[in-house]
């Protein structure tokens, strides 16, 4: 998704909700038009936005340059919180568009938080810990003013993880030496602060979201509108399958436990193919992710044929892209966005689609696919299990109360539990044929701009 097209959606909810008597608006009165339109013009906007050119010195003695973002977008349901994407595809369109993902992830899944994220264009494999160390106190400086644990709450995104998290939260320390640290950042390694199952807590709650779409199906009591039927039914069918085959793009953090949660869930579900940037892993009967994970972390890379028959593992090394095509039921897209786009939209075999990632599936491409019958649970719905334990982690660091990673996780699935029963229930029941992620958006709008209504931000 593009920031054009986020913003387009975020006015054709807005529009829909003027133009249409909705329960969630009932009591709003004669003011809702106009709280609407103001709502809706705040929400396309951004609040601030923090860029500059990271300098550092590199190894070999020259000056590297980055440029970096830090987008607030909005902060009308609580501080704003979004990770910090280190990668060669940043710019400021997009981490403006993935803050205002964030504002709408928060919003939807309860959290009391608005939304932000930042960015630095860089290629993290280019450069040693030193110079990403480096580039990360860089970072923490140009924007020491604007973060806090009661302003703006930074954690990982792609290309970051928990030592960069330590970095910078001792960047902060000692550039505010008498001012809350701890809350500063969450995604800390577990050790500086951080939370147990933070790590796989993205990847397993994107795989719940799937989860609980057949759950609400299976439950005798969904109310099903005539309109949603064939979808039902799809599910529905899937979800009494002995075995349900499951493809899952990426096999970086996110995807690894995803695909680990689907091999070990309750109904059977066997994990047929795995891929990273350089292959896809592929057989019928099942490749073990949890054997080629340890594989994957210690060579930043999936194993090639002959690597495989050494582990002892069965399977075909394809091209990357060959993920997306394969025969399965559920397609987990946990890597990066603009996946499934109209060059590969026709030959998708999967009928439910999972974002892991941020935006994998196009706007024309999810068109495409939700005319066709197929389910996509869009990534504001289905990726909030990482943001839903930085949450716990930031009540952690209040409390000191330090949990076990089983109470962390079980209480990240039920609230993940709640939001998805929420949104699968009024998805059936609703007369209208909306998407899942218009609907999504129009739950997380409504909320956002009640905050707005309610605090004034709006009259
Ligand atoms: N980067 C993750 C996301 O996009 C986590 C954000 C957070 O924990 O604040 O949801």
């Amino acid at each position: 998704m593009t920031k054009n097209t986020t913003t387009q959606l975020i006015q054709e909810v807005v529009d829909y909700l003027i133009e249409t008597d909705t329960n969630e608006l009932s009591t709003w009165g004669e003011n809702r038009t106009e709280w609407l339109k103001q709502g809706g013009e705040q929400l396309k906007g951004i609040d601030k936005v923090i860029a500059g050119d990271l300098r550092i010195k590199k190894d070999d003695g020259s000056i590297g340059t980055y440029q970096a973002f830090r987008v607030q977008h909005n902060n009308a349901c609580g501080y704003y919180k979004g990770g910090i994407r280190f990668s060669t595809g940043v710019n400021q369109d997009e981490v403006q568009t993935l803050a205002m993902l964030m504002t709408l992830k928060n919003s939807l899944h309860d959290l009391p938080y608005g939304g932000g994220k930042g960015g630095v264009h860089i290629d993290v494999r280019k450069h040693s810990k030193r110079e990403l160390k480096e580039v990360s106190q860089a970072f923490v400086k140009m924007v020491q003013n604007d973060i806090g644990p009661y302003r703006d709450i930074p954690a990982p995104d792609v290309g970051s993880g928990p030592e960069l998290m330590d970095w910078m939260t001792q960047a902060y320390k000692d550039l505010h030496p008498n001012e809350p640290f701890i809350n500063t950042f969450t995604g800390k390694s577990i050790k500086n602060g951080g939370t147990k199952g933070r790590g796989e807590s993205t990847g397993i709650g994107t795989f719940l979201s799937y989860y609980y779409l057949v759950d609400a199906v299976l439950n005798d009591s969904l109310e099903v509108n005539d309109k949603h039927s064939d979808k039902r039914d799809m599910i529905k069918a899937i979800g009494e399958k002995e075995n349900v085959k499951v493809a899952v793009q990426g096999f970086g953090n996110l995807s690894r436990a995803a695909a680990i949660s689907a091999q070990n869930a309750e109904r059977k579900h066997t994990v047929i193919a795995v891929s990273d940037s350089r292959s896809t892993v592929y057989n019928e009967n099942g490749v073990d992710a949890e054997k080629l994970a340890p594989f994957k972390e210690e060579n930043d890379r999936l194993p090639n044929a002959d690597e495989l028959k050494e582990m002892g593992l069965e399977g075909d090394v394809l091209d990357p892209m060959d993920i997306l095509t394969l025969d399965c039921d559920v397609l987990i897209l946990g890597a990066i966005e603009d996946q499934v786009t109209e060059a590969n939209q026709a030959d998708i075999k999967a009928d439910i689609l999972v974002e892991g990632a941020n935006g994998p599936v196009t706007s024309e491409a999810d068109q495409y696919l939700t005319e066709q019958g197929k389910v996509i649970i869009p990534d504001i719905l289905a990726n909030a299990g990482g943001v839903t334990v930085s949450y716990l982690e930031w009540i952690q660091g209040f409390t000191n109360d330090v949990k076990e990673k089983e109470d962390i996780l079980e209480d990240m699935s039920q609230r993940m539990k709640k939001v998805s029963e929420r949104v699968y229930g009024s998805y059936f029941s609703s007369e209208h044929d909306e998407s899942l992620r218009f609907l999504c958006f129009k739950l997380a709008v409504v909320r956002v701009i009640d905050l707005m209504k309610r605090s004034g931000k709006i009259i």
